[in-house]
């Protein structure tokens, strides 16, 4: 390819026929990445299509090359392109039944549910595949939906069934029960307390707002009279904790999370080292590893956050409340904020206990005793969940995913932890010593190639 490149070969001409490929397209459809290389560096557009709009990147994922797609994906191919039948790469690596094509394109953040000119999504096209674990991955994602109709009027469980993909079948009618069980009120505790879907400021609001308009007018209008001569520590400790409070709040709410380096060498490395890759033993690691929004290489622990579109290190989860990521280094501030929303609902609750004591039954004692409490449970189940994280070394996200983490199992599949350094330790690294940032350097040298 070089020898005809440098002899000005024409690189570019389309196959005369009715699909009417391009050299890269072959090239793709072989999954020969180094001469995507070579034919990209000889002015290749990288989204060229054929007659029917096919682009490269819909070629790998057709014939499930999954190191040139990602390739592909690095050198700027757009995942969310679709041909004459309105068929992205997701669909194609959905219906030809590529789930690690599946995943890698999960990763680059494509529309999940984007349906086609017939109206199937790519759940749709994956039942169609007969492959359970493309089925199983795009299951995975809570967001997505189990039953979309197609112009036909069929659902993804309609078509396994009329297929007779029994084990299709099977995981699509045990997600629905378990969605059906558990999905409706968890998903919606848990979308109030971490940030459901998109970018929401209720939680926010209702936090500002609970503590403004309503918390601190009745503490000073009504409790303060009342209560300060007699409990005058009691309030003093209250007023240190709120200063404390809104001071973590802010110090959580501004500080870098943590985010991963944009743009950093690792990746372009890792990216052009693909064209060699089949010699690589892992690569399916390190091509997971590989933001292609952020364009960096993710190291072990960091997610890519949805929200605020950028990698975050040791990713715990995305706050709403603090409106921010918590991770590496603002989980302390997080944990001081949690902790003391708890301590000041303690202390809500204590006042307004002398306070009915002393003038009787009011709706408006009532009502805040009521929201003391809730937020008071809510505080320091959190506080709690987060020294026990600190101290098994932990982030929220790992506790409820660590299955999808290989790193965080055992040879036999059980969970192990090998960060994990015994409780105090763990506690010590936590809350006084922060691990190295930005490994991802010696990242490539320590894979085994
Ligand atoms: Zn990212
Ligand atoms: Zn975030």
């Amino acid at each position: 390819m070089r020898y005809l490149v440098e002899r000005s070969a024409p690189v570019d001409l389309s196959c005369l026929g009715t699909q009417g490929p391009r050299p890269i397209h072959w090239a793709c459809r072989k999954g020969h990445a180094a001469v995507v290389q070579v034919l990209l560096s000889a002015g290749v557009a990288v989204n060229a299509p054929d007659f029917k709009g096919l682009t490269p990147l819909m070629t790998a994922c057709m014939f499930g090359r999954i190191a040139t797609a990602a390739f592909l994906l690095g050198m700027g191919a757009l995942n969310h392109l679709a041909d004459i039948n309105g068929d992205t790469a997701l669909h194609w690596a959905a219906y030809k039944g590529h789930a690690e094509l599946i995943r890698l394109l999960l990763y680059s953040g494509v529309d999940l549910q984007k349906p086609d000119n017939f109206g199937s999504t790519p759940l749709h096209l994956a039942c169609l595949s007969g492959n359970v674990n493309c089925v199983k991955i795009l299951c995975e994602k809570s967001k997505i939906e189990l039953q979309p109709k197609d112009k036909n009027g069929k659902t993804p469980l309609l078509l396994a069934k009329s297929h007779r993909h029994s084990d299709i079948v099977q995981v699509l009618v045990t997600e629905e029960k378990r969605r059906a069980r558990w999905m409706p009120p968890l998903s919606k505790i848990w979308a109030l307390l971490f940030g459901g879907a998109g970018d929401s400021k209720g939680p926010l609001l209702l936090f500002m707002g609970s503590v403004l308009l309503w918390g601190y007018p009745m503490y000073l209008l009504r409790c303060v009279p009342i209560t300060w001569n007699i409990l005058r520590v009691s309030h003093y400790c209250f007023i240190y904790w709120n200063l404390l409070m809104w001071f973590s709040w802010i110090v959580a709410n501004r500080r870098d999370p943590g985010y991963v380096t944009v743009n950093s060498d690792g990746y372009y490395r890792a990216i052009k080292q693909i064209p060699y890759f089949d010699k690589w033993k892992k690569r399916n690691i390190v091509l997971s590893r590989l933001c292609h929004t952020c364009h960096c290489l993710r190291p072990l622990r960091a997610k890519h956050c949805r929200i605020c579109n950028r990698c975050v290190e040791y990713f715990d989860h995305h706050c709403p409340f603090i409106y921010n990521c918590v991770g590496l280094r603002n989980r302390i501030w997080f944990f001081l904020f949690v902790m003391s929303i708890a301590i000041n609902c303690s202390f809500t609750i204590y006042f307004a206990c002398y306070c009915i004591a002393i003038e009787g039954f009011e709706i408006m004692y009532v009502l805040g005793l009521i929201e003391a409490l809730v937020f008071c449970g809510l505080g320091w189940i959190l506080t709690c969940t987060s020294i026990l994280h600190a101290c098994m070394n932990l982030t929220t996200n790992e506790m409820f995913n660590y299955k999808h983490y290989s790193y965080l199992r055992d040879k036999r599949g059980r969970y192990e932890n090998p960060f994990s350094r015994g409780p105090i330790l763990n506690l010590v690294e936590f809350f006084v010593c922060h691990p190295d940032y930005n490994k991802d350097h010696d990242f490539l040298e320590e894979e085994p190639i």
